[in-house]
């Protein structure tokens, strides 16, 4: 599935029933950054972009922040003779193991510079229990501990959410799946998004298992 193939919603009008997620926009996930994410940071301009019509239309703006603490169970260097990148699974870790990223108060871990943070109504951090990793904006990976993102969203009544930012095939596309699980009706912004592709097909299999979810795709320029 490659995005060419996707359909895209088209004349979306923003409400006080619709919040947009960005997810993920730290240091360690840009080029240069210890897990970084081709092009990550040429997306920040059109995420303020939407930001901004999100702010002026009413709609509810959420940053969530991978914040992980020092020898975190989702490092690679946690596991003698394991390399980040290898393929590993426990409860609430994997399928994949990782550098060591976003740990709690370092340069990485912050948002970049160029993003438009005083946008954000609120900032949810994920990863911190130091044997979860969490993908998902809503739930970390042992299925069970929630972060609080749907209870705020619920409770500002949103009906629909809009998924942009790092990595489109980790946490982007797991923050998407669990929004349907939540109930939420789900857009994903596909031109506001850079992928991995860990293992190589990672992407093209996201955008499909989204299709079949019934998340919808939308880009850009389609809000008016
Ligand atoms: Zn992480």
């Amino acid at each position: 599935m490659n995005i060419e193939n996707l359909t895209f919603q088209k004349k979306i009008a923003i409400n006080n029933n619709d919040s947009l997620l960005i997810i993920d926009m730290q240091y360690d996930f840009m080029p240069g950054g210890a897990l970084p994410v081709e092009e990550g940071d040429q997306i920040i301009d059109d995420i303020n972009l939407v930001a901004e019509i999100f702010k002026s239309s009413n709609g509810i703006v959420v940053l969530t922040q991978d914040w992980h603490p020092k020898n975190h169970k989702s490092f690679a260097s946690s596991y003698p003779g394991k390399n980040p990148g290898d393929e590993f699974q426990s409860e609430g870790i994997g399928p994949i193991i990782w550098p060591d990223h976003c740990v709690q108060n370092t340069y990485g871990s912050k948002f970049h510079e160029d993003l438009k943070k005083e946008y954000a109504h609120a900032i949810i951090r994920k990863g911190y229990h130091p044997k979860i990793d969490s993908y998902s904006g809503f739930i970390e990976n042992d299925k069970k501990s929630e972060t609080g993102l749907a209870g705020f969203l619920n409770s500002l009544k949103i009906k629909r959410i809009f998924i942009c930012g790092l990595a489109l095939d980790y946490c982007c596309y797991f923050t998407a799946i669990d929004g349907i699980d939540f109930g939420f009706e789900v857009y994903f912004l596909v031109n506001l998004t850079k992928g991995i592709d860990l293992p190589p097909g990672n992407i093209s299999n996201s955008l499909e298992d989204m299709k079949n979810k019934g998340i919808k795709f939308t880009i850009k320029d389609n809000f008016v």
